[in-house]
């Protein structure tokens, strides 16, 4: 597609001269994703400063049929963000203020491109805590967060993003403003809009600000590396340590041998603490306040787990700086397979119970398309989301087995299927998974869907061909 010069002008007109550009060299950034996987094009970067300057660029676009991606941090993993077809690309990043903070009510209300460690951070200082965490934290915005309904490694204990936004304020196509920042935690005067929105992936509105839940800080945290023998026993230690430690469980991470051994080949800093090889292990985090005797609980149900076979050795953080080397080993597997080589992701949902045996069946289906391929299965299991990859059977670029990725992907979504699970547990759609959406969503379902889409956005200017298949059948 191609954005007519008058319409150029009147996009330009509406930001002023610091709310675009049109150089090669600041748009390059913008137009490839983290892993490279999809490169864009686009006529211009517009970078709004206000909801106003929003609501303009998108009245603008929606009267003259113009297609438009939003952008915040630009570390979506399923290509959403990224204009394929010469779209005008919208930067949140300019929409930076944190608007309000209510310590009584324990809110936060901030712009749409504000980083999410930028929020962290903010509460942080004020001795809460905002619990949603990345390993794209210091990058990604909370604007970016809610169009995709990011999970991470706390969902466990505080839910996904969804659970963590009380009020948004969304720009619709037409340029409507919809301000519904109500800090409320119970609201049943009609539909809960903003819920629609939330996990859109830029499809529906243009998000541009939210007003999130902030939690106490917790006083204590406890953090152990479990050497575990199967996943059945990681299932089995989650809902004994949940026991022991009343539900204080705030992480329950899987990760096989070959992510340790990958994380300590390419990431600077890092060891394996413990003194044998496992052929898995959980990293297990609990949090509470300083008087429940925390520690001295998590670290029973250590004892006795070992004792029962759960797990064969463990090590706990006796300080933030051992907490904090442990996690860098969970959260340094993508960049250390990323350096590795080629590699095939899935992002997959099944319930925590029935992780073993979809790992027992899924495994080998892939393995057959792909002999030798090497399983680095890894996640959330604590929430039933596993990041089900596979490398190269060597290290290095294999154009070969990245070739695979489409018959590779859905041998593993129709197990997914099959144990009743998601293709997409916290990643989302985009465009990545746009294609294979209908063989795992009912027509009634989809439809729903594209009934939504044009209520909101009747001329499918925003993020077309993203998330929502096209229809297919007559
Ligand atoms: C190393 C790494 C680790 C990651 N770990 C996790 C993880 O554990 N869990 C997880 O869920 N994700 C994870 N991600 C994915 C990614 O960080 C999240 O999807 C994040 O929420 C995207 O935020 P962003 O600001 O970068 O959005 P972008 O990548 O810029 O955009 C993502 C999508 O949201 C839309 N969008 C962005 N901003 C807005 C807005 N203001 N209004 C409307 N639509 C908008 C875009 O159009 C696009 O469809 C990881 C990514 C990396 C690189």
């Amino acid at each position: 597609m191609s954005v007519p010069e008058s319409v150029m002008i009147r996009l330009k007109d509406a930001v002023g001269a610091k709310g675009f550009s049109t150089d090669r060299g600041e748009l390059a950034p913008h137009l490839e994703e983290w892993r490279g996987k999809y490169h864009g094009h686009s006529p211009l970067l517009l970078k709004p400063a206000t909801i106003a300057e929003v609501s303009a660029i998108l009245r603008i676009c929606n009267d003259t049929n113009t297609a438009l991606v939003t952008q915040g941090g630009n570390t979506g993993l399923v290509g959403g963000q990224i204009p394929l077809h010469g779209e005008v690309l919208l930067s949140t990043r300019r929409l930076n203020k944190l608007r309000a903070m209510d310590e009584g009510g324990m809110t936060l209300t901030a712009e749409a491109g504000v980083t999410l460690a930028e929020i962290q951070q903010t509460a942080a200082d004020k001795h809460f805590l905002f619990p949603l965490s990345l390993a794209s934290e210091g990058s990604c915005t909370i604007g970016g967060n809610v169009a995709t309904n990011a999970g991470g490694t706390h969902v466990l204990r505080y839910g996904m993003t969804r659970a963590l936004v009380l009020g948004l304020e969304v720009v619709l196509a037409d340029g409507t403003v919809l301000e519904m920042l109500r800090a409320l935690h119970k609201d049943n005067s009609g539909y809960d809009l903003k819920q629609i929105f939330i996990g859109s992936e830029g499809t529906l509105g243009v998000i541009t600000a939210a007003t999130l839940r902030l939690f106490a800080k917790p006083d204590v945290s406890v953090t152990a590396l479990v050497a575990v023998p199967s996943p059945d026993a990681a299932v089995k230690l989650l809902g004994a340590m949940q026991g022991h430690t009343g539900g204080m469980l705030s992480a329950f991470e899987l990760m096989p041998r070959i992510a340790m051994e990958l994380v300590t080949r390419h990431i600077a800093g890092t060891r394996d603490p413990l003194s044998a090889p496992s052929p898995w292990y959980v990293l297990m985090e609990a949090t509470g306040g300083r008087h429940a005797n925390l520690a001295a609980s998590f670290e029973d149900g250590l004892a006795a787990a070992i004792a029962e076979g759960l797990a064969t050795d463990a090590v706990v953080a006796s300080s933030d700086a051992q907490a904090a080397a442990l996690w860098k080993l969970r959260e340094s597997i993508s960049e250390s397979q990323k350096r590795e080589g080629a590699s095939i992701k899935h992002d997959i949902a099944v319930p925590v119970a029935a992780i073993p045996d979809f790992l027992a069946k899924a495994t080998p289906a892939v393995l057959a398309v792909v002999p030798g391929a090497r399983p680095v299965s890894f996640g959330h299991l604590g929430d039933g989301n596993l990041h089900f990859n596979f490398n190269a059977p060597k290290p290095g670029d294999d154009p070969g087995f990245l070739a695979l990725w489409e018959e590779v992907q859905q041998t593993v979504h129709d197990i997914v299927k099959e144990f009743c699970g998601s293709i997409s547990a916290e990643h989302g759609i985009g465009v990545m998974k746009v294609a294979q959406v209908p063989r795992y969503k009912s027509h009634e379902e989809l439809d729903a869907m594209r009934a939504l889409k044009r209520a909101f956005d009747p001329k499918n200017i925003l993020n077309p061909g993203k998330l929502i298949p096209p229809v297919l059948r007559l």
